[in-house]
């Protein structure tokens, strides 16, 4: 029998989100029957991320609504969770770390699972400004509600426009906000779509009743009496009582830096989630090696989490899991839902299938040369279906096709013999 079906075993986990949770609950299916010890310092019971900037910011619910799983499920497991607690060194030779409290937990196999956090841009005046939020957890999203439901004038300045920057707007604005969007850049979404897609959104945020105002650079902000003046680069300025910071995330590598793992945009893991002898890393904190695209890459979503949280449970229990996930992704907005597969980056042509009636219903598909590389559906799982499964077979398309409304959309069809 492999060690690691040994009762006195321990893994520890620290980060108990999206991966951390996942993986703990995989590890027993998988068949480790020593124990599991995951660590988070948020002391909220591990939550869903993604309705936070969604249906959760808008709804009244409280958390244990929004859970992962419920208390009872790790209880169940024998999933032991400690929460409220900062892991802030590791020990690779004594294999132990070291508790905000300074108690010491032994493992015979650590998991980071320490994700990302907000990055704070260094905005003059942007710390003394009253109610300024980053969304990140459920306690950011009950300070929002908070400061939504005492502010007078409900007016919000975004200060990036971004997925979650986008979400929050919708959201703020069904909550009746008067919302403006800030972004640096000359369209929103450039670093992840095609130019179509952030017009798309600049469009649809307008028809909303949200400012959305590119070109902004965000240099300073003056804290006045009942609200704060949101200033920018090219003098022009806006109030805000309210303002959220959506401008990307640092990765929390400082531990893995501590120990001297590989770290290169995130902790380096092979296919089987693995960083050292004894240590693997999953989620938004790892650069991973994806086989479909051929580089390391680092992704910040639930599947990806999911997806390592799994291999790493197989490969730790022996298995030989390998990482072949092609990425997808996910964003709601008002009553848009755009699904994406695979990864645009490098694209040298976006092309446009729009399809007939009256639903705003259309997808863009990224080629370089002949490889399709990624696809952003609006409203059409059919196209993020059909995207998924040319993308993983490597299929090659007829892209006159593809564009014309009224050619069939199906495999068949689309596809060069
Ligand atoms: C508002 C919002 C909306 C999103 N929407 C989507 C979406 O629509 N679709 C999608 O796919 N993804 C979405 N995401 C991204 C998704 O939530 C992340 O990819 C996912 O949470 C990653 O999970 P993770 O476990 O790797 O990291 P995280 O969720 O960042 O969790 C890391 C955990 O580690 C803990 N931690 C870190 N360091 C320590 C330490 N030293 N000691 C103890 N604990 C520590 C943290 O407290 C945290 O709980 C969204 C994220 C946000 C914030």
């Amino acid at each position: 029998m492999s060690l690691n079906f040994s009762k006195d075993k321990i893994c520890v986990v620290i980060g108990a989100s999206h991966a951390g949770v996942n993986f703990a609950f995989s590890l027993r299916k998988e068949g480790w029957e020593g124990r599991i010890i995951l660590f988070d310092k948020d002391p909220v019971l591990p939550y869903h991320r993604p309705p936070l900037s969604k249906a959760y910011l808008t709804s009244a619910d409280a958390i244990d609504k929004n859970l992962l799983k419920s208390a009872e499920a790790y209880d169940k497991s024998g999933i032991e969770l400690s929460l409220g607690v900062t892991i802030n060194t590791i020990d690779r030779v004594a294999k132990h770390v070291v508790l905000s409290d300074g108690r010491l937990q032994t493992y015979d196999t650590l998991v980071l699972a320490t994700g990302a956090r907000p990055i704070i841009p260094p905005i003059k005046g942007l710390r003394e400004a009253s109610n300024v939020f980053t969304l990140r957890t459920a306690n950011d999203v009950e300070r929002i509600r908070k400061a939504m439901s005492t502010s007078v004038h409900k007016k919000v300045v975004i200060i990036g426009g971004g997925y979650i920057g986008l979400e929050t707007a919708a959201s703020l604005k069904k909550l009746g906000a008067s919302v403006t969007v800030l972004e640096r850049e000359e369209r929103i979404l450039a670093r992840v779509t095609a130019p179509e897609m952030s017009d798309f959104f600049e469009k649809l945020h307008a028809s909303n009743g949200v400012e959305v105002l590119t070109n902004k650079n965000v240099v300073s902000i003056a804290k006045q009496a009942n609200f704060n003046q949101v200033m920018c680069a090219d003098t022009t300025s806006y109030e805000a009582d309210i303002i959220i910071v959506g401008v990307g995330v640092h990765v929390n590598v400082a531990l893995a830096e501590q120990v001297g793992l590989d770290i290169a945009n995130g902790i380096k893991v092979n296919e089987a989630a693995k960083a050292a002898t004894d240590i693997y890393a999953i989620g938004d904190c790892t650069s991973h090696y994806n086989p479909h695209y051929d580089r390391f890459i680092r992704l910040e979503s639930v599947q990806n989490a999911v997806d390592q949280a799994k291999i790493a449970a197989a490969a730790i229990c022996d298995k030989k899991p390998v990482y072949n996930s092609i990425p997808w992704f996910w964003s709601d907005q008002y009553d848009i839902k755009l699904q994406m597969v695979g990864l645009s980056t490098g694209y040298t042509k976006a092309l446009l299938r729009k399809e007939e009636g009256t639903q705003i219903k259309f997808s863009i598909w990224y080629f370089k040369n002949d490889e399709l590389l990624a696809v952003d559906a609006v409203n059409n799982a059919k196209a993020y279906v059909l995207g998924t499964k040319f993308i993983k077979n490597k299929t090659k398309i007829d892209q006159l096709k593809l564009v014309d409304p009224f050619s069939e959309f199906k495999p068949a069809a689309l596809m060069i013999k």
